[in-house]
């Protein structure tokens, strides 16, 4: 492998820590320690893990989890009620609505119960149109995630080739508005796409977020690309990406390993965006 290792399980944990030092530094100036109120209806086994994950690094960044859970036969008008308690209480600053939620409620509606100012997920349509007006706001977490791991690494946006591949409201269209702002020239892939691996070799930065195993590979990568690999499969042989890791590991400048690349930088930027969404509330400097 000739391709640098980005490392995003350090980097969460540095992102982590330092969200940590910001609430100490908070609350020893006076301030109240931000509250996550995650809500998880139902009991799919993956959601519950990856609530779990949330509330546990919640409470050691110094935050209140102020977690609800709701049975899966609730009705639309009782999830909505909690969201409107939940946007009406000072001590929650953030508000997780864990998706998918059963077949049977309008995801889009209780999205929309959630203030802009409390969406640390990100995904309400106010904070979306904040961020394709280029304004600030809240922004989704993978995509934050996949922005600071470039930072990081210190790779140069302005100017680049960036090619994202996927359109989700979740990951790819919030990823190009992110990698737009930081000046790149980005070009969005989708499965429409005609020759997706020519697409894909313009980029200096290759954002790959489709869902399918495998679906980027080594003819699909400039020589010393950026790659990196939001795709998250379980596969008899482990958790694997979007991207065939040991080919293009051989011609990218840097790549990020599935696991332990934009995993864990999902749940870290969630815990800053829930600080900064309580520094606004408390009226104090956020940065
Ligand atoms: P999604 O909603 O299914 O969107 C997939 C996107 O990929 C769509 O825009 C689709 O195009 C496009 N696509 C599908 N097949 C394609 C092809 N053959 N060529 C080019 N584009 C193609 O998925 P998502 O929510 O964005 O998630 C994408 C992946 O990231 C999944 O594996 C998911 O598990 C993972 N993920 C990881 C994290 C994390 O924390 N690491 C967070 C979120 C998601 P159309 O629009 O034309 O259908």
């Amino acid at each position: 492998m000739t391709a640098r290792l980005i490392d995003g399980t350090a980097v969460a944990r540095g992102v982590r820590a330092d969200v940590g030092r910001r609430v100490a530094e908070l609350v020893a100036a006076g301030g109240t320690a931000p509250g996550l109120a995650t809500v998880l209806i139902g009991d799919d086994p993956a959601s519950e893990v990856y609530v779990r994950n949330k509330r546990r690094l919640c409470t050691e960044a110094g935050m209140a989890d102020l977690h609800r859970h709701l049975p899966g036969d609730v009705d639309q008008a009782t999830v909505a009620a909690l969201l409107d308690e939940l946007a009406a209480d000072p001590a929650v600053s953030g508000i997780l609505l864990q998706l998918p939620v059963p077949a049977h409620l309008d995801a889009e509606a209780l999205l929309g119960r959630i203030p802009a100012e409390k969406d640390v997920d990100g995904l309400t349509t106010a904070n979306a149109g904040l961020l394709a007006q280029g304004r600030p706001g809240l922004r989704p977490c993978t995509p934050a995630g996949v922005m600071a791991l470039l930072a990081e690494q210190e790779v140069a946006l302005s100017g680049a080739e960036a090619v994202v591949v996927g359109r989700s409201v979740l990951v790819g269209r919030p990823m190009a508005q992110l990698l737009l702002a930081a000046d790149a020239t980005v070009t969005i892939a989708h499965s429409r796409t005609r020759d997706l691996a020519a697409v894909c070799r313009r980029a200096d930065v290759l954002v790959v977020a489709a869902g399918i195993p495998g679906l980027v590979g080594a003819d699909a990568v400039k020589p010393g690309a950026t790659v990196v690999d939001v795709g998250i499969h379980r596969t008899e042989q482990g958790l694997r990406g979007d991207v065939e890791f040991a080919a293009v590991a051989e011609v990218a400048g840097a790549v990020t390993p599935v696991p332990g690349g934009v995993g864990p930088m999902t749940i870290a930027m969630l815990l800053a965006n829930t600080l900064t969404a309580a520094t606004v509330q408390q009226g104090r400097p956020s940065r």
